[in-house]
């Protein structure tokens, strides 16, 4: 297991991680900012935890970032 986390408030909607992504990631048209899929929010902080296979097509999303508001890390699972 993997989990993202992912510190929502500072997005600027510049879409790579849902085009690197497309099913961990969406737009939300009203506040322009991507949405974590599947995550919980704890006081701004996203996290959610996904299965192996997710973790090369994130980490890239997590690479390329500008605002660098996505963390991958690895869960001994
Ligand atoms: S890559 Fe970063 S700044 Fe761009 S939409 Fe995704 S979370 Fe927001």
């Amino acid at each position: 297991m993997i989990q993202i986390a992912y510190k929502r408030e500072k997005c600027i909607g510049c879409n790579y991680c849902i085009e690197l992504a497309p099913d961990r990631w969406r737009m939300n048209k009203k506040d322009g900012r991507s949405v974590l899929l599947g995550s919980r929010n704890k006081k701004g902080f996203y996290t959610v935890e996904v299965n192996d296979v997710e973790y090369e097509a994130n980490k890239i999303s997590a690479q390329v970032c500008p605002m660098k508001i996505i963390r991958i890390n690895r869960l001994n699972k």
